[in-house]
């Protein structure tokens, strides 16, 4: 007899917004945080709408796009909306994308107390000619000092993005 147990599945959540397109970037987002409310506002009735479809979620994943350009009190939101939507296991890994330059100490401490207990940061590099190259909107010191403060926010689960290409894409820029 076939078991009827319900299949988890994880939660991706795209946040497609950015301050600046990065040149390179085939992801989708648009440069407008203006339309983020209206966004979250979409994303919580979505959330009703797939409660019978995905009982368990096992992870959930904020993703982009630059997840954070949301307010920790959006994704307190979301994440409250996910927790009444579906079960979460209590050592769920919870992960939000985050871009050097556009968070400080205080708002990395507010995505912890949201729930969020994993980070993934867009470093990309640790040299501010390779990041003016690749069109990032931060720097190498940005990038190390948002590391610092997600540690010191008691995040001891972070990931790194690097980028990496071989040395002969550097003189032209393939994307123009
Ligand atoms: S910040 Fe990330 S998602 Fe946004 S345009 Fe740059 S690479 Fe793409």
């Amino acid at each position: 007899m076939a078991s009827t147990s319900p299949v988890p599945a994880g939660l991706y959540i795209h946040v497609p917004f950015c301050l600046a397109k990065c040149p390179y970037c085939d992801f989708y987002s648009i440069a407008d945080s203006r339309r983020i409310p209206g966004y979250v506002d979409a994303l919580l009735t979505e959330l009703d709408m797939c409660r019978q479809a995905v009982p368990i979620a096992d992870t959930i994943y904020f993703g982009g796009g630059t997840p954070s350009l949301l307010t920790p009190d959006q994704v307190e939101n979301i994440l409250e909306r996910i927790h009444a939507s579906f079960f979460v296991a209590v050592d769920t890994e919870i992960t939000l994308e985050v871009n050097p330059g556009t968070v400080d100490k205080a708002r990395l401490a507010g995505y912890r107390n949201a729930g969020v207990n994993r980070l993934n940061i867009g470093l990309q590099s640790f040299q501010n000619e390779t990041l003016a190259f690749l069109g990032r909107i931060h720097t190498a010191e940005q990038a190390i000092d948002t590391y610092q403060w997600a540690r010191q926010a008691g995040f001891d689960n972070v990931g790194l993005d690097l980028i990496y290409g071989p040395s002969r894409w550097r003189p032209e820029r393939p994307w123009r």
